[in-house]
């Protein structure tokens, strides 16, 4: 990958007439590093947020050894990029033949469920050529949570209630060599107090089934900073989990883990898109809702922009973008704070993109041609930089 200092001295370089994804991998290195030194547990990266290998290679090699996978193409990606990195297969519904090779080809021993019907596949698949079941499963409940405090809901999918929880523990234990509790918040969870809640639910849960857990692990959520979306430091949070984990009846040598995917790598990427035209406080620019910016588009996800045009000097003002394939869906509302005089020909940064942005470029309509290139300035905002303060503490929902 070719580097440049910034976004604009790729600007100057190569007036690019396709989109371009920025990558930052100090910025991934420097998450990883806080996740591993802070979080008083396990970090497993969750793949989908990003799967790039270079991503994987930079999280690896600053210390994140555990991946929460959800299909068996994430499987094979990881353990093709990373052969000693530890999988774990997340998603509560999957495939039998997935479930057989991830376990006898690819040496995964860590599976989620949430119905006996699950529990059911996973024994079966994981039994021996000759018949024997495993017996070095590591299975983990996924229990269903309240996503009221996270800004992107993950509550109607997945998770067992706390009615079946009890029993299903109680069936998965006699399979597990190891058994856990998973849940998830919600992504972007704005308030630690999320996982407060869900941990006392897990607590019913055991208490009722009275097994013994070896792992809580409390899934992903933990949020970025967006235009709007100012969370407290995550400190706050990985403090308020250790203190609602220690008070869990759980075993004495009992893990915790968590699973975050945003939060490892939304400061890794940003884009640089063109302006092929204006309509008022429409811009019309080569990247949308196909391409990197999915979420600006159907969850109405507020970005940072910078125009990377020095000539421009007229006040700012809220623009909305069309992005370039022909379906009307292909919009962005905003608002996009960009100089009044922005226009056709023009270039803008759109930051923070590096989780469920850079990803999810699709080819629809011919546009997903996006060339990579890595960049040594800092990302547009920073939960890792030490710029981070409390907010006032009305912000902070609970913390005791
Ligand atoms: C998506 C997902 C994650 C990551 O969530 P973030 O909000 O990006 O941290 C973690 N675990 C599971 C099971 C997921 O589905």
């Amino acid at each position: 990958m070719p580097h440049f200092p910034d976004a604009k001295a790729v600007v100057r370089a190569l007036s690019p007439d396709e989109p371009i994804i920025l990558n930052r991998p100090h910025a991934a290195a420097r998450a990883a590093r806080f996740f591993v030194e802070k979080f008083p547990g396990k970090s497993l990266y969750a793949v989908k947020a990003n799967p790039s290998p270079d991503l994987l290679q930079i999280l690896w090699d600053n210390g994140v050894t555990h991946y929460d996978v959800a299909s068996i193409a994430e499987v094979r990606l990881v353990r093709a990029t990373l052969p000693d990195a530890i999988l774990c297969f997340m998603h509560p519904v999957k495939a039998p033949s997935a479930i057989r090779e991830a376990y006898h080809t690819h040496g995964v021993k860590t599976f989620s469920l949430d119905s006996a019907e699950e529990l059911e596949k996973i024994v079966e698949a994981c039994r021996s050529e000759d018949g024997e079941p495993a017996q070095d499963l590591r299975l983990c409940v996924r229990l269903r949570v309240s996503s009221e405090y996270s800004e992107l809901s993950l509550a109607s999918k997945f998770g067992c209630d706390l009615t079946e929880a009890p029993e299903l523990l109680q069936q998965a234990r006699q399979h597990a060599d190891w058994l856990g509790v998973c849940f998830h918040v919600g992504s972007q969870a704005m308030t630690p107090f999320a996982y407060v809640q869900a941990l006392e639910r897990v607590r019913i849960a055991i208490g009722e089934a009275s097994v013994v857990i070896d792992m809580i692990d409390v899934g992903g959520g933990f949020p970025s900073v967006y235009p709007g979306m100012e969370p407290p430091p995550l400190e706050d949070y990985f403090q308020i989990i250790h203190q609602n984990f220690y008070n869990l009846p759980v075993a004495y040598n009992a893990e915790l883990w968590c699973e975050p995917g945003r939060a490892l790598c939304a400061e890794y990427s940003s884009l640089i898109v063109k302006v092929e035209k204006r309509r008022g406080e429409e811009l019309y620019i080569n990247d949308g809702a196909y391409g990197a910016l999915f979420d600006a588009a159907h969850v109405d996800w507020k970005f940072p922009v910078r125009a990377l045009e020095d000539d421009l000097i007229k006040p700012e003002m809220d623009f909305a973008f069309y992005g370039p394939t022909c379906d009307d869906a292909d919009y962005m509302q905003g608002p996009f704070v960009l100089p009044e005089d922005i226009q056709a020909g023009d270039y803008i940064e759109i930051g923070m993109l590096g989780a469920y942005g850079a990803a999810m470029k699709t080819d629809f309509n011919g546009f997903g041609a996006a060339e990579r290139i890595v960049v040594t300035d800092e990302p547009m905002a920073s939960l890792y930089d030490g710029s981070r303060t409390r907010p006032a503490a009305d912000n902070v929902v609970s913390l005791r």
